[in-house]
């Protein structure tokens, strides 16, 4: 293949070194984990050495960390009205969320449609804490979902200010950290989430792997979401993906060393991105610039463009972008993010998210630029705007 700028790092991440080589030598070992011959315990050993490398990558205690095949399961796990914590034991009677969920929490989980209640974003993304507040203090014993950082526009929110309104109402808070992990600082106990979802893919594991980690034991997950065996403390029954979990423990290890620094590299290059796309096109707009952001994450657009066109054309010039959240059936839909944003249609159709990563380099924003400059010029041409 001709040379490719790999620019859809929110899509998902390449596998690390490390976590392939996790992975190779979990695939050479026989055992099943619940076996109690020398095998089995082998097998075992690389995922218990996994949950470690996950749980310390969220300052968590590794008997917290319930491995599942991805963080749309993890959401499900997570999502349901029967958690129980030491002081109460009645279901959870509401699951609030905020309009800009990725859709495995959208979806409502294992909650009925009818007791799902959106919560409203200002329009620079972050959620609406005042509204949060008046819809926690209704319903006293709610479940709330707020992700850490929105997978479109790359905004992070406010989590521990949430979880202050949140507890303060006797409610419990999930927060969906799939973007954010080994991006930004991601301790739980800071964050105050009482559960947290993962995913491998993101930061160098393997794709189909997550985990849901819980703030304690004082927080019981109740209601298991696949009945058998018993692995994964009853919650999560079937052979755990030895090789998958090993992976992903490598991944979690080595983006524990490295977010931080990555972190100001990947910003400056992501700042250098967006001088370079507003200094061709002082009309295009960056969305959610005005909060913090991923520092990886750019979600723009400009009048006139459609979204499925440009990423087309930007792969014709070997640049992978996503066209706002990337769906399955390959089918684009309008952001329902930008949407809950109060992003006018003409702007929300043409939104192209570039996501950065470890691997990228002043080439690949150099590249990204040349094939805007040409996307750019002829859209302005065919738009009549000057370029
Ligand atoms: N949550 C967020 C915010 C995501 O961006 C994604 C995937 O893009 C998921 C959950 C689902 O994770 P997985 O792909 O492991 O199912």
């Amino acid at each position: 293949m001709a040379h490719r700028t790999y620019l859809d790092w929110n899509a998902t991440a390449p596998l690390r070194l490390q976590a392939g080589e996790a992975h190779a030598e979990a695939c050479a070992v026989t055992g099943n984990p619940s076996s109690v011959h020398a095998e089995g315990r082998a097998a075992r050993r690389l995922v218990e050495r996994a949950r470690e490398q996950v749980a310390a990558l969220v300052a968590a205690r590794p008997a917290d960390v319930f491995f599942t095949s991805s963080g749309t399961e993890a959401n499900m796990l997570a999502l349901s009205a029967a958690i129980e914590t030491a002081g109460e034991k009645r279901p959870r009677n509401r699951l609030l969320m905020s309009a800009i969920e990725h859709s495995s929490v959208r979806s409502g989980g294992r909650f009925s449609r009818d007791m799902v209640e959106d919560v409203p974003v200002h329009s620079d993304g972050r959620v609406n804490l005042a509204a949060l507040k008046d819809a926690v203090t209704k319903w006293s014993r709610p479940l709330v979902s707020l992700m850490l950082a929105n997978n479109e526009t790359g905004v992070v929110q406010p989590v521990a200010e949430a979880a202050a309104i949140v507890h303060g109402a006797g409610g419990l808070l999930h927060v969906d950290a799939v973007q954010a992990a080994g991006r930004i600082a991601c301790d739980l106990g800071a964050l105050g989430a009482d559960l947290l979802t993962l995913s491998a893919h993101k930061m160098g594991g393997a794709k189909g792997t997550g985990a849901l980690v819980r703030r304690s034991e004082d927080i019981h997950l109740a209601d298991p979401l696949i009945r058998g065996g018993g692995q994964e403390r009853g919650m999560r029954a079937g052979t755990e993906n030895v090789a998958g979990i090993a992976a992903f423990g490598a991944a979690a290890a080595a983006a524990h060393g490295e977010w931080a620094a990555e972190a100001t590299r990947a910003a400056s290059l992501r700042d250098e991105l967006e001088a370079g796309l507003q200094a061709i096109s002082p009309q295009a707009v960056i969305f959610g610039q005005a909060a913090m952001r991923l520092p990886n994450t750019t979600l723009f657009s400009m009048p006139g463009m459609k979204a499925e066109t440009a990423v087309i054309a930007f792969d014709l010039e070997g640049v992978a972008v996503s066209s706002g959240a990337a769906c399955s059936s390959g089918k684009v839909q309008p952001s329902h993010v930008l949407a809950a944003m109060g992003i006018s249609p003409a702007l929300l159709r043409g939104a192209v998210r570039v996501s950065l990563g470890w691997e990228s380099t002043e080439t690949d924003v150099e590249r990204f630029l040349a094939a805007w400059r040409k996307l750019s010029s002829a859209l302005s041409k065919e738009h009549g705007i000057a370029a």
